[in-house]
Formats: C-alpha cells, sequence, structure tokens
C-alpha cells in the first residue's frame, strides 16, 4: 500500500475531519487508488495548520465528541494528547486530481474546489476515508511510499473489521 505523509495537525483534519483535498507540488501517478493517510512526526509539527480557521473548526467538532477531560486544549497544539504523530491514521482513495488556479488547468469553474485547497497545487482529492480506530506506529518518509508488510498487515486488518 502507498503511503503519504502528512504533516500534523493536516493529517487530523483529514483522519478526524472535513479535509478531502491534500495539497501537493506534484500530480499523484495515475495508478494510484487507495492511499494510506500517515501522520508526520511530532518535529514536523505545521504552526500553519496549528493556526488555520479550518483546522480549528475541526479540533473543536472533534474534541466535543471526547469524553470530557481536561487534557483536551481549545486548539490543536504539538503537545495535544488527542493527536496522533508518526502513525497511519487513515487510508483514503484518490478519486480525482488537478492542477489549482494559476497553473495550466484551473479548478471547477475557476474557483477553488474546496475551502482546503491551496492556489497553484494540484489538489488531490481524497474519497472514502476510513480512520483507523487504532493508528499503525511507522516511521514517515518523502513522496510517495510504500508501507513496510508488517504495518500495511496491521492497517488491513482494521479494515477488514470495518467492513
Ligand atoms: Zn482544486
Amino acid at each position: 500500500m502507498q503511503a503519504l505523509t502528512v504533516k500534523v495537525p493536516w493529517s487530523f483534519a483529514i483522519a478526524h475531519g472535513p479535509k478531502r483535498v491534500e495539497n501537493r507540488s506534484w500530480p499523484p501517478p495515475r495508478s494510484l487508488r487507495e492511499l494510506a493517510i500517515h501522520a508526520g512526526a511530532r518535529s514536523g509539527w505545521d504552526d500553519a495548520g496549528e493556526f488555520s480557521p479550518l483546522v480549528i473548526d475541526a479540533w473543536r467538532d472533534y474534541v466535543a465528541t471526547l469524553p470530557a477531560d481536561n487534557a483536551a486544549l481549545p486548539w490543536p497544539r504539538r503537545e495535544s494528547l488527542h493527536l496522533d504523530f508518526s502513525a497511519v491514521v487513515a487510508v483514503a482513495e484518490i478519486t480525482a486530481s488537478h492542477a489549482g488556479l494559476s497553473m495550466r488547468w484551473p479548478c471547477q469553474g475557476g474557483e477553488l474546489c474546496s475551502e482546503w485547497a491551496v492556489p497553484g497545487q494540484y489538489h488531490w482529492q481524497l474519497g472514502n476515508v476510513r480512520t483507523l480506530a487504532t493508528p499503525v506506529p511507522c516511521s514517515g518518509n518523502r513522496k510517495l511510499w510504500t508501507l513496510p508488510d508488517e504495518v500495511e498487515s496491521a492497517v488491513r486488518a482494521q479494515l477488514a473489521r470495518r467492513a
């Protein structure tokens, strides 16, 4: 299974929020359908994500679903106990992709296809996002990479239990 490492908290917004566009400077291979979403390391925390109103909204909605405790912070922070790092957190399908505004092919009708889409990037459309109840620990990598066999087995076992 191919995997993409996504910096936290953007990975959170895919696994536990409504983010269904992944922004990359390169298009996905045509043959790519199934994609493991891997949450990056704590050291790779993305400040822009921390201050994204979209991520903060997703965070508030998510925290509201958790059992009440004193550890839930009002917005996602690197030190939060409720974020997953260095683990496969979801499996998605790439349903489509296109280059965003200001490149050769515009988004639909010349407007951004999603509030999560970044102009000038390739927009990888994610569908059928299946969040893993138990994220599978694994170190990440750049570009597309292949899950180690034992990690893929653990991921597929969880997908099978969901089905
Ligand atoms: Zn788009």
